[in-house]
């Protein structure tokens, strides 16, 4: 991958159309029959996004949104990937922090328990720009079909029995699609706990709408709730700052007391004892002192 332009623009974070398709070509991991049931997937549920949260958009956001903008690659793919997409992050000393500290990533896994197996997972999203890249593991590459996203009760028991995976992955990729679309909207230099519990907020809101299987559990799940809460406290101006139509820095203040660096710690460490551990997705966060940055 060296010596790859992958753009022909100055600025790689702004990828076109062009260039997302050549970068697909060269790295995408999606085997190129099954390339269109994603791209008919992403359009789905871009449009069922738009359906809701549209109205506080302005157009040419809701044009970005429902382009093609996503990327699924291997993860031996996604180092020189990093470096190159490194480039494009925005850092605020103002901004970025709660109070002192910097989140620099996170990820998602399960605490090493007794059985010595596992550990905190690697980082496998990022997002540039208006592209984002996500890390697929090869057992994914199995088809989507927004039939799929339909609750299980509306097919047939042959059908779903035929097709656990292709149904798991589609639900799976539907709200991957929205969760790192929504990234593409947000002022990236805002606090990153803050970016991703409104990712998770927005993927959540429209499967609950639409009546579609919604899987995640844990404390992504906490983290939407959190950001909820704040929509009942500042209303729906929230989803203008958040979705990059509003600038506010009276709202950013609002969510800075919200999320707290202690109410963060609670919901990512956040447990019940009835769940199995191995399911419950604790969020760990790469965080730095706001002097380091
Ligand atoms: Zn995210």
């Amino acid at each position: 991958m060296e010596n790859t332009d992958y753009t022909g623009e100055d600025k790689p974070y702004t990828l076109n159309e062009e260039g997302l398709l050549a970068l697909e070509e060269q790295v995408g991991a999606i085997p190129p029959s099954l390339r269109e049931s994603y791209k008919v997937l992403e359009k789905y549920v871009s449009e069922k996004f738009i359906e809701i949260y549209g109205q506080y958009m302005t157009p040419e956001q809701r044009e970005v949104f429902l382009s093609s903008r996503m990327i699924f690659v291997d993860r031996e793919d996604l180092g020189p990937l990093l470096e190159y997409f490194e480039k494009a992050n925005h850092v605020d000393r103002e901004i970025s922090p709660i109070d002192g500290v910097f989140y620099k990533g996170y990820s998602i896994g399960v605490p090493i328990g007794e059985s010595g197996e596992n550990t905190e997972g690697d980082a496998t999203v990022l997002y540039s720009g208006r592209v984002t890249i996500h890390v697929v593991d090869e057992e994914f590459s199995v088809p989507v079909d927004i039939k799929f996203l339909m609750s299980e009760d509306t097919l047939s028991t042959k059908e779903a029995l035929d097709a656990v995976y292709p149904r798991v992955n589609t639900t799976t990729q539907g709200s991957t699609f929205i969760h790192e679309k929504v990234h593409i909207m947000q002022d990236p230099r805002l606090p990153l706990p803050i970016r991703e519990a409104a990712a998770y907020f927005y993927a959540r809101e429209v499967f609950r709408v639409n009546n579609w299987r919604y899987s995640k559990v844990g404390n992504t799940d906490k983290l939407a709730d959190l950001y909820e809460e704040c929509i009942s406290e500042i209303g729906e101006d929230l989803h203008r700052f958040m979705l990059g139509s509003m600038d506010d820095p009276e709202i950013l203040e609002q969510l800075k007391a919200k999320f707290t660096n202690e109410r963060i710690k609670e919901v990512s460490e956040y447990h019940e004892y009835e769940w199995d551990e191995r399911t419950h997705n604790w969020i760990y966060w790469d965080t730095v002192s706001a002097d380091e940055i």
